[in-house]
């Protein structure tokens, strides 16, 4: 499906979220393989493929990074951090051994804030995985957040090979405290279904966390963009 969130902010839903930034050519996170047909049939209706000059990737787990090709002429970006542990462990780094058979070719680059325009922050927020991001664009206030957070309070797993439960209370509370219009997330996790689990595991994720609970100022009542 695709969605217009914001004047040059599109969306396109499958299993994962892809962002479109027209005004920058940018394009966040490319999907899962059974996204292809979504993303290609639904981001031709806003511009050509080959009109995107730059890929930034939230985490390189396998849902969000598998049609990185289907953009021939974008470079490719995700953190150094990222980076760092797709070397030390890909599997770990991606979850999935095909998408890292396809995607190990790439050329990848750490994205720093010389890559992407001025109004764009990267915001680091591990704990989902230990480099992922989230960019924050401080004109529109729209706040990507890849796996970190999701809808009505629901946040991303962090029980995988490179999580950290501190590090993504943290990043919780850091994203907490930005001024936030339309929080674009990596998946449309909000149904009760998906909600039983990252919601009891938000509790879980405060004990764990050892520190004071924090009150999350846009969780709640925040605009969707679906
Ligand atoms: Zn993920």
């Amino acid at each position: 499906m695709l969605s217009k969130i914001k004047e040059n902010v599109y969306k396109i839903s499958g299993m994962s979220n892809c962002y479109y930034l027209k005004n920058y050519k940018i394009m966040i996170d490319t999907g899962s393989i059974e996204d292809r047909e979504v993303v290609k049939k639904n981001f031709v209706k806003v511009a050509s493929l080959t009109d995107v000059k730059k890929v930034i990737f939230t985490h390189l787990h396998y849902d969000h990074i598998f049609n990185f090709d289907l953009f021939p002429k974008a470079k490719l970006y995700a953190s150094p951090k990222e980076m760092s542990d797709l070397k030390k462990d890909p599997e770990g780094t991606v979850l999935n051994k095909d998408v890292l058979n396809k995607f190990k070719k790439t050329k990848l680059i750490g994205l720093t804030r010389n890559h992407i325009p001025k109004e764009l922050k990267i915001i680091k927020t591990p704990g989902h995985t230990s480099g992922s991001i989230s960019l924050y664009d401080k004109k529109t206030k729209v706040l990507f957040s890849g796996d970190t957070l999701f809808y009505n309070l629901v946040i991303g797993r962090y029980d995988l090979p490179t999580s950290s439960p501190k590090d993504m209370y943290k990043s919780l509370e850091k994203l907490s405290k930005l001024d936030v219009s339309v929080l674009c997330p990596g998946h449309n996790y909000w149904s009760t279904k998906t909600l039983y689990f990252f919601k009891s595991s938000f509790n879980l994720l405060k004990s764990l966390s050892k520190r004071r609970p924090f009150i999350p100022s846009f969780f709640g009542p925040i605009t969707s963009c679906s």
